[in-house]
């Protein structure tokens, strides 16, 4: 069977859902989705700068955080559209939490000057924009398909002009003037992560088939604390990150404090620091966790603005109100991705990218925390927007087939990411799980863990998320992007870009 669409959105999370929306009135549109991805999972919030809080120190702790790896003009772009996203979701009926008076609670985050990340639930916040979304698609004229995008097809000039379906039973195609990648992460492709198995970095496999470039793929963001379960592999349960904005802190396995003294923000510094600092404490004590101690905050808050997470400990028998919790990092954010403009348009004609899956350089070399969410409303929009005013040309010529194929050795690669390409990297251990993988076929799993490989390697300083323990410093000749394409046999290639290359072209 085939279906003709105007556009194909694929991936039902907040930045697919956003752009398929912005597009419903103008244009015809499929939205394909294999299931659920990160979206209902967010627990902390949506970063909103209004009222008293200046959109410019939103965007200034986005900078710092990102390491001077974001791009200004886009970071402009979402903390300045922002709030106006966030109000239209509220008119779709997305209820957060508020104040006996009305108004928006707003609470801290790691790398955050001030209080400006609103909830929903309490920790549910994905869960309540995930609802809110669904429910306005379904009112919408949006169609929409469940199945796997197990490929694209492209016209014999280089345009992506269709998807190939897989519903399980059939396979069929989707042809359409644009193709938007919202696939969301890559959480998948390591052992434990705290993204669900449907997030397997299928779009970044589709677009480098497709000729597509990708950037920053060695930043790859590691949340702090997920909850130490006992299992090492599959999704791990999140800690938000607002315990420790509500007052909890770290303690290693002795009870002394981890990260007092390691940075003026305390227990509130950026991800990747406090992710290194668990990982440095944890290697050091020979331990496989760390505490986090949320005794000292009232339990009434913690019942109130937690329950998720409070569930989560319940289900492994601890409790977050009376006792440590045990914690450790876990992949949770690829900040890289297929590389776009600020409208989500890749380098190859008719196939755009939106949400995790695209770098348009609104995280740099690290995300700051509840960023995410609003980058799918904000790009989401844009995406929409720029599709609304120009389609591509529809391109009559014949078409062929780039399918993703499967991946033998699954857990193999899985293995080899998480071991070589974790917190911790360096040279002898990429080069190790760069020949490791040459032998794991080329499904999408083993083509994602290879650019990150490919780039982890190639960037030989350490910033942001990606840290080379035998480059441990930032390194001048280093502050470039560097840019992974495939070259004619298949194969992984870097080149570096100048930094402001990732300004709209
Ligand atoms: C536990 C957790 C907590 C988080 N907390 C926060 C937070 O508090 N604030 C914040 O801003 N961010 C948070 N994040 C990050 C944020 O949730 C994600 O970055 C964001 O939701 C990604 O949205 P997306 O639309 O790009 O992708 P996703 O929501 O991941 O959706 C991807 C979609 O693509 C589909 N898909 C993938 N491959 C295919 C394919 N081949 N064919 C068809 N469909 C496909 C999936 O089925 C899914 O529908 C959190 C993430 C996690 C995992």
């Amino acid at each position: 069977m085939t279906r003709v669409a105007d556009v194909v959105v694929i991936g039902s999370g907040v930045a697919g859902v956003s752009t398929a929306l912005g597009l419903a009135a103008t244009r015809q549109v499929i939205l394909l989705s294999a299931g659920d991805g990160s979206t209902p999972w967010a627990q902390g919030g949506i970063s909103a700068a209004y009222g008293e809080d200046d959109p410019l120190d939103h965007w200034h702790d986005t900078e710092v955080a990102g390491a001077g790896f974001c791009d200004p003009r886009n970071v402009r772009a979402l903390v300045e559209e922002g709030p106006q996203r966030l109000a239209e979701l509220i008119a779709h009926g997305a209820r957060f939490d508020r104040d006996d008076t009305g108004s928006l609670l707003r609470t801290l985050e790691g790398g955050h000057s001030r209080p400006r990340i609103v909830h929903a639930g309490g920790d549910a916040t994905g869960a309540e924009v995930h609802r809110a979304l669904l429910d306005a698609l379904r009112r919408s004229s949006v169609r929409t398909v469940t199945g796997r995008a197990a490929g694209l097809l492209q016209s014999e000039t280089g345009s992506v002009v269709g998807v190939l379906v897989d519903t399980g039973t059939e396979l069929s195609q989707i042809e359409a003037r644009a193709v938007v990648l919202a696939t969301g992460g890559i959480g998948n492709a390591y052992l434990a992560s705290t993204n669900p198995a449907t997030v397997r970095g299928d779009g970044i496999a589709l677009a480098l088939r497709a000729g597509a470039s990708l950037v920053d793929m060695e930043f790859v963001q590691f949340h702090p604390t997920a909850l130490h379960t006992g299992e090492t592999s599959g999704q791990l349960p999140l800690v938000t990150e607002a315990v420790r904005g509500e007052g909890a802190v770290l303690r290693d396995v002795h009870g002394r404090r981890i990260m007092a003294g390691r940075h003026p923000r305390a227990d509130l510094a950026p991800r990747d620091v406090v992710a290194r600092a668990i990982e440095a404490t944890m290697r050091r004590d020979g331990s496989d966790h760390v505490w986090l101690d949320a005794t000292e905050v009232a339990p009434d808050v913690l019942r109130k603005r937690f329950p998720t997470v409070l569930a989560s400990c319940a289900r492994i028998g601890v409790d977050l109100l009376s006792e440590q919790i045990p914690v450790a990092p876990a992949e949770h954010f690829l900040c890289g991705g297929v590389r776009t403009d600020r409208n989500g348009a890749t380098d190859v004609p008719g196939l755009y990218a939106v949400g995790e899956v695209a770098a348009t350089g609104v995280h740099g070399a690290n995300r700051l925390a509840s960023n995410s969410l609003l980058e799918g409303l904000v790009f989401g929009r844009r995406v929409a927007t720029a599709l609304t005013l120009d389609l591509p040309a529809k391109d009559l010529g014949r078409t062929r087939e780039l399918t993703l194929g499967d991946d033998r050795q699954p857990e193999r690669i899985r293995t080899t990411l998480s071991r070589y390409a974790g917190i911790r990297r360096d040279g002898a251990g990429l080069n190790a799980a760069a020949e490791e993988l040459d032998s794991m076929g080329t499904g999408p799993l083993a083509t994602v863990a290879r650019a990150v490989v490919v780039a982890a390697t190639a960037r030989q300083d350490s910033r942001g998320c990606h840290w080379r323990s035998d480059h441990p410093h930032a390194a001048e000749r280093w502050d470039e992007h560097i840019v992974v394409r495939l070259d004619q046999e298949g194969r992984p290639t870097t080149r570096q870009l100048p930094t402001a290359g990732l300004l709209p072209r």
